[in-house]
């Protein structure tokens, strides 16, 4: 190896460079997907009411009406509550 001749990538890195790429990308998108799941309600102590604070579902950020959630699974109460209640920007 010189100066005037530099290394060339032999077939082989250049096979390893593109798995690596496609490993990535399919790492990304097992991300992006566990992401997107939503948390069962036992794991943030949903309950049917409001908290004793006065929060409630209708009130956070995560409460899609009429009765769902973007991070809680199942049917969710307007007047629901859990752990991950999050107050909607004002
Ligand atoms: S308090 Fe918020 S995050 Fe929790 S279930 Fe209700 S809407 Fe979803």
């Amino acid at each position: 190896m010189n100066e005037n001749n530099p290394p060339r990538a032999s077939r082989r890195h250049i096979l390893l460079a593109g798995a690596a790429i496609i490993a990535s990308g399919a790492a990304l998108k097992h991300s992006t997907a566990q992401a997107q799941q939503k948390m069962a309600k036992n794991l943030v102590a949903y309950q049917d009411g409001p908290h004793a604070s006065g929060q409630k579902c209708s009130a956070c950020a995560g409460f899609e009406p009429p009765n769902g959630c973007m991070m809680v699974e199942g049917t969710i109460s307007p007047d629901g509550w859990c752990g991950a209640f999050t107050p909607k920007p004002s």
